[in-house]
C-alpha cells in the first residue's frame, strides 16, 4: 500500500514537472544575405521545449517593417519568433507570408494578425490551412499540452490567385509559386533580387524529407526541378541548415528522383511492394540523414501507393 502511494506521488511529481517544464529553446536569427534572415529550427520532433518550432522560418527587414515567412506552431512559438526578430531589428512584423498549411507554418498567424500584421498566402494554401486546422490543433495539443493555450488557427486572410503570384511589400519583391509537395497548396517564396528561396517543406537537408499520406512525390519532383531552374544563390529549406542548390539536390532532389523513378517505376510495373521496399532499404546516398531509419521505408511505401494508382 505504502509502495503504491509512493508510486502515485512519484507519478504526480513527474507530471507536474512535465507541465511546468520550461520551454528553454529560443530560436536565433541568422543572416542569409543583406536584409534576409533565417531562423533554423531543430531537426527533431515538436516538443514542449521547442514549442513546435522544429522547422525553419525567415524574414526580410524593410524600412517599413518586417516580412515574416511562416509564423510558428502556436501563440508561444510566434512570440519566440518575434523575440528572435527583435534581436536583429526594432521594426515590427507588418506582413506574414505562409508557405504551407502544416502546423508550424501558420498557427502563429493569429498572434501577428492581432498586432496588426497582414497575413498572406496563395489561395490553395489558405484553403488547406482551413481544412486541416482542427486536425493540426489536436496534434499540437498532444505534443505541447498546456503550452497551446491561447492559440487560435487563423488561415491566411489575404489570398493570392493564380498558379504563381508576385507580392510587393515594403519595397521588396516576393514571388510565390505552388509546389504542392508536402501538403497540397504548399508554395515557395522566391526573392529575385537577393536570389534566395524559402522553399517551405519542399526541401529538407540534414534530415530525410517525410512523405505524408497527403504528400505528392510526383509534385515534389516537378517542383524541385523548377526550383533548381531558378538557380538560387541560397536556399532556406523547410528543415535543416541554410544551404546551396548542390546540397539541396543531393539530399532532396535526388531523393525525389529516386522515389519517382525507382519506386514509382516498380509500382507502375506492378512489381510486389515488399520486394521493392526490401531492394531499396539501404541507400548509402541518404542514410547519413537524420530520421532516415524512421522514415525511409514509409516514404517508399507512400510513393509506391501514389504511383500505383496512376
Ligand atoms: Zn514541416
Amino acid at each position: 500500500m505504502l509502495k503504491r502511494s509512493v508510486l502515485i506521488l512519484v507519478a504526480a511529481a513527474a507530471s507536474l514537472l512535465a507541465l511546468s517544464a520550461r520551454a528553454d529553446y529560443q530560436p536565433q536569427a541568422e543572416q542569409v544575405v543583406d536584409n534576409v534572415y533565417a531562423i533554423v529550427g531543430p531537426l527533431g520532433q515538436r516538443s514542449v521545449d521547442n514549442d513546435g518550432l522544429n522547422a525553419n522560418f525567415g524574414f526580410v527587414v524593410t524600412p517599413k517593417g518586417v516580412i515574416l515567412i511562416d509564423s510558428g506552431a502556436s501563440l508561444l512559438g510566434a512570440k519566440k519568433i518575434e523575440a528572435a526578430i527583435a534581436g536583429v531589428t526594432d521594426q515590427p512584423v507588418r506582413w506574414v507570408v505562409n508557405t504551407g498549411s502544416q502546423d508550424h507554418r501558420w498557427l502563429g498567424n493569429d498572434y501577428f494578425a492581432g498586432k496588426g500584421a497582414e497575413v498572406i498566402a496563395m489561395s490553395r494554401t489558405a484553403a488547406t490551412q482551413a481544412e486541416y486546422a482542427a486536425q493540426h490543433m489536436d496534434g499540437m495539443k498532444r505534443f505541447l499540452g498546456e503550452r497551446m493555450q491561447g492559440t487560435q488557427p487563423l488561415p491566411a486572410v489575404n489570398t493570392l490567385n493564380g498558379e504563381s503570384a508576385t507580392l510587393e511589400r515594403g519595397g521588396e519583391t516576393l514571388e510565390l509559386m505552388y509546389t504542392n509537395a508536402h501538403f497540397p497548396g504548399d508554395a515557395w517564396v522566391w526573392l529575385p533580387k537577393q536570389r534566395v528561396v524559402f522553399s517551405g517543406d519542399l526541401v529538407y537537408v540534414d534530415r530525410l524529407l517525410g512523405v505524408l499520406p497527403w504528400s505528392s512525390v510526383k509534385h515534389g519532383q516537378q517542383a524541385f526541378k523548377a526550383l533548381a531552374a531558378l538557380k538560387p544563390a541560397r536556399i532556406v529549406p523547410g528543415h535543416g541548415r541554410v544551404c546551396d542548390l548542390a546540397q539541396a539536390q543531393r539530399e532532396t532532389g535526388n531523393y525525389y528522383d529516386f522515389l519517382a523513378d525507382k519506386v514509382g517505376a516498380a509500382a507502375r510495373e506492378m512489381e510486389p511492394l515488399t520486394e521493392t521496399l526490401d531492394r531499396y532499404a539501404d541507400l548509402p546516398a541518404f542514410r547519413h540523414l537524420e530520421n532516415y531509419e524512421g522514415l525511409h521505408r514509409a516514404n517508399m511505401n507512400r510513393a509506391f501507393t501514389e504511383f500505383e494508382s496512376q
